[in-house]
């Protein structure tokens, strides 16, 4: 008899015989600035807590608190009988700090992505999408019965191209949605968002934009890609978000009109069918919009030291690709010596993953380094020689 599993353990030793599997760091003890990692203190460099809040200590009191006054689950979906207040003050901090008119709440931004999309572009409707949008993305428009279509990589021109293509359609898309990353977390290069909306507007198209690596990073204290280009609502349609990243915490958002997220939550299926965030979640996200409004030292620092990695990165010789965030790729080439490069930090006392084929094109490897705003300027210092030390002996610099 045909054992109907035995691909499992396949195509698992096939992933490992490539090196394509994933080896899995420990982390032992909380993501801050110095961590436990398999048994050895290092410092976090690849992190997506750019501002340090996953250990902040008014998150942890805000999340402590809420397991006494609400427990530690919500008991359900928020449709029937999880909807806590925690969730729908959250919501309405979420939209004043967006300067929107309403938020919406996902368990995920993953969820917020592979739930919404499908739902806001269907048969007869069609998707455009830029090349190097975030897999959740990609995800969501498989699930959407619309005609698909991608432009190149944060190109204005072939996204102008690709609309015209589609306006001169038959018969004619009963509705067109943009997508893009705002900010790509490969590159740590910024979508051209202004001018996407601006093509997107003169053919009539939603614009979507996921956000998770621009907020806490960009705009007026850390609200995000809209507020960079101070773009207005009705430009951006739908701006979608991550509490697991600068917030901290973990869930997903969106952020945008009324009758969007009144449409969001009653068509998405991971908001109707998955249960709600715990209350400690619910509250430390709340902490960290508080935290975001009153303490805008955290972002200031973390562009201070992302301005002065990315210089020291680059006067020593090593390319960092065309990065304008705190996400500053070291380009090395080959998989092999990226995955070199990365024990060799580890080592040395740095914690930063390589990124590989095929995450990124075989030619493409790198060390994916993201700023953190916890770090002391001593620990950037650090950084930068273990960076220099680790490039000179293996000949990249
Ligand atoms: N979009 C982008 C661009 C991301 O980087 C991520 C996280 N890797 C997500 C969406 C998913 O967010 P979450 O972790 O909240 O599921």
């Amino acid at each position: 008899m045909r054992d109907p599993v035995s691909f499992l353990g396949q195509e698992y030793a096939d992933l490992v015989r490539q090196e394509l599997d994933w080896k899995l760091r420990v982390l032992e003890g909380p993501s801050a600035p110095w961590c436990q990692i398999d048994g050895k203190r290092v410092l976090m460099f690849c992190s997506n807590n750019y501002l340090g809040l996953s250990n902040h200590p008014r998150l942890k009191a805000a999340a402590t608190r809420a397991v006494e006054t609400h427990g530690v689950g919500s008991g359900s979906v928020r449709p029937i009988a999880g909807n806590m207040d925690l969730h729908v003050e959250l919501e309405h901090r979420l939209a004043k700090f967006k300067g929107a008119e309403a938020s919406l709440v996902y368990q995920s931004g993953f969820a917020a992505n592979s739930g919404l999309i499908p739902q806001l572009a269907g048969e007869g409707d069609l998707i455009v999408s830029d090349e190097l949008n975030h897999g959740s993305i990609i995800d969501g428009v498989r699930l959407s019965r619309a005609e698909r279509a991608v432009y190149h990589h944060t190109d204005v021109d072939d996204l102008r191209k690709v609309l015209g293509t589609a306006e001169a359609h038959a018969p004619a898309y009963r509705r067109i949605l943009v997508i893009t990353d705002g900010v790509f977390s490969m590159d740590g290069d910024i979508a051209p968002l202004d001018r996407i909306a601006a093509v997107a507007g003169e053919h009539g198209a939603m614009v979507y934009v996921d956000d998770a690596h621009g907020e806490g990073v960009l705009g007026a204290g850390g609200r995000g890609i809209v507020s960079h280009f101070s773009l207005r609502r009705d430009q951006v349609h739908v701006e979608m978000g991550t509490f697991s990243k600068a917030f901290g915490v973990v869930g997903g958002h969106i952020s945008g009109s009324r009758s969007l997220v009144d449409f969001a939550y009653n068509r998405s299926r991971t908001w109707l069918l998955s249960g709600s965030h715990p209350p400690p979640v619910a509250a430390a996200c709340l902490a960290a919009i508080d935290v975001l409004e009153s303490e805008p030292e955290h972002v200031t620092r973390l562009w201070e030291h992302t301005r002065r990695f990315k210089k020291a990165m680059k006067d020593l010789g090593f390319r960092t690709g065309k990065s304008e965030t705190p996400i500053t790729p070291i380009m090395v080439g080959e998989s092999g010596l990226a995955k070199r490069l990365s024990q060799r930090l580890f080592e040395l006392g740095v914690f930063a993953l390589p990124i590989v084929f095929p995450m990124v094109a075989k030619d493409q490897a790198r060390i994916r380094t993201i700023m953190n705003a916890a770090l002391t300027a001593d620990d950037v210092t650090f950084a930068i020689s273990a960076f220099e030390k680790a490039g000179r002996e293996l000949h990249l610099l």
